[in-house]
């Protein structure tokens, strides 16, 4: 599970898919976003708008390079969404779309979901099964109005969702989301956390061929690791991560996880550049291309005046309707990667892009955590229900992950908490162990 993924170009076995997912997200999202802005109604929660592309195009569909039908739903909703997570739309075409690049990190989790990176690293395609897609259309309404209600939710901030069909082929369901991770720092840990024991191992034996690994639960405890916030930082995330729990449970939702990612301020950024340019050019990660020089890479950068140009002229193509022309390739690097992830006004992300750790006095800690809950499309249904009924055979009720999900919020509300406190509480509750 190392978050360096392989580029996708021509040759790559899912070159066509990826190129159908971007092409198709160009096209609606700029057709949408060349409208006038209006409130949305209860009908833009249901619409799906249906796309034929193929090599010659029409009035409506500009020619693509392979014949599949696309399908954007409520794409008023995601308009207002992106919006609402205070995206640039100019922006978010481009880091999707400019230069047709994605890196794929295949699928890292026991779903079979793929996952995409866009060329800067700013977001994610992930594929989703159909009962994911199903339901997050019907619980559409409630999520946004909950991001309405809550600007600083740490659930994941979904931004649009798609459909590709190619001839004959099978349909791939696939939402747009944020990379909880920045750009513009290394992650020197990483903690996928469900406040469950069992499963909930990364076998440490296996670091050793992937440091990067994503940690879970058993780790976490073993290295007796905190959230270390101080009294204020700590109210703001316990809080926000209460009313976001809620909404999950109420939707019944579980299987979700804390995702941390962990930055030390000592260590600092000395891997970032030399892992960046890997995993924008290099396939399988650890071996450039042979032609590669790093620092003819950095002398290529473009400079800001050329990107806002680019962004500039994107714009003002979104507003004309005309359709957004393919970029070139080229191999640049995105000057948003030196630029930095800040967010500003979010709480969460106030710090470099994140939240600094913080002591009881309110002095700056020495890591940065980058966080939010993913994968919380889960429904407590059928599936999960009969995986109860197996696991609750042999193991303890509580410490399977498959809990309904009143009880697995509440769980993964406890464990949270528990580990969440200052650097000085983490001492004291250890002597207090160490006396008893
Ligand atoms: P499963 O259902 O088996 O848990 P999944 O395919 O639904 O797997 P996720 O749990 O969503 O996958 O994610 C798997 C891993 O991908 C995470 O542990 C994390 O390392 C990475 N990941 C997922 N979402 C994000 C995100 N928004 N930002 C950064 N990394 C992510
Ligand atoms: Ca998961
Ligand atoms: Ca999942």
């Amino acid at each position: 599970r190392v978050l360096v993924g392989t580029k996708v170009d021509e040759n790559h076995a899912n070159w066509v898919t990826a190129y159908n997912m971007l092409t198709g997200i160009r096209v609606s999202v700029s057709r949408t976003n060349a409208k006038l802005d209006r409130p949305l109604t209860d009908a833009d929660f249901e619409v799906k708008q249906k796309s034929t592309f193929d090599i010659a195009g029409n009035e409506l569909v500009p020619s693509a390079k392979y014949d599949f039908k696309f399908k954007d739903y409520a794409p008023w909703v995601f308009r207002h969404l992106r919006a609402l997570f205070r995206l640039d739309p100019a922006d978010y075409l481009m880091s999707l779309t400019g230069k047709y690049i994605l890196s794929e990190l295949g699928s890292p989790g026991k779903s079979g979901s793929f996952f995409y990176f866009s060329r800067d690293y700013k977001y994610i395609i992930k594929t989703i099964h159909h009962a994911e897609h199903k339901f997050l259309r019907k619980i559409l309404k409630d999520y946004y109005q909950h991001v309405s209600d809550n600007p600083n939710t740490l659930l994941s901030q979904f931004y649009g969702l798609h459909r590709v069909k190619m001839p004959y082929g099978k349909k791939i369901h696939f939402v747009v989301m944020n990379n909880l991770f920045p750009p513009h720092k290394d992650i020197h840990q990483t903690f996928d956390l469900k406040g469950s024991t069992i499963g909930r191992e990364y076998k440490e034996d296996d670091m050793e061929n992937n440091p990067k690994a994503t940690l879970k639960d058993l780790n976490w405890l073993r290295r007796k690791r905190h959230i270390e916030l101080g009294i204020q930082k700590k109210q703001l995330f316990l809080e926000q991560l209460h009313k976001d729990v809620r909404l999950l449970q109420r939707l019944g939702i579980m299987d979700y996880s804390l995702l941390i990612g962990i930055h030390d301020l000592q260590r600092g950024n000395e891997e970032n550049l030399r892992d960046k340019t890997l995993r924008v050019f290099s396939p399988g990660g650890d071996q450039a291309p042979e032609d590669f020089d790093p620092n003819s890479v950095l002398m290529r950068t473009p400079s800001k005046l050329e990107n806002q140009r680019k962004a500039r002229e994107l714009r003002q193509m979104i507003q004309s309707e005309k359709p957004v022309p393919m970029a070139e390739t080229s191999n640049r690097m995105p000057d948003e990667l030196e630029e930095g992830q800040n967010r500003p006004g979010f709480v969460f992300n106030q710090d470099d892009g994140g939240f600094r750790a913080t002591h009881e006095d309110n002095t700056p800690g020495d890591e940065i955590y980058y966080l939010g809950v993913i994968d919380c499309l889960t429904h407590y249904g059928i599936i999960k229900k009969i995986e109860h009924f197996w696991k609750g055979l042999s193991s303890d009720r509580n410490q399977i992950s498959a809990l309904p999900p009143y009880e697995y919020g509440e769980r993964f509300i406890n464990f949270i908490s528990g580990v969440t406190m200052s650097q000085e509480e983490a001492i004291r509750e250890a002597q207090a162990r160490d006396a008893a």
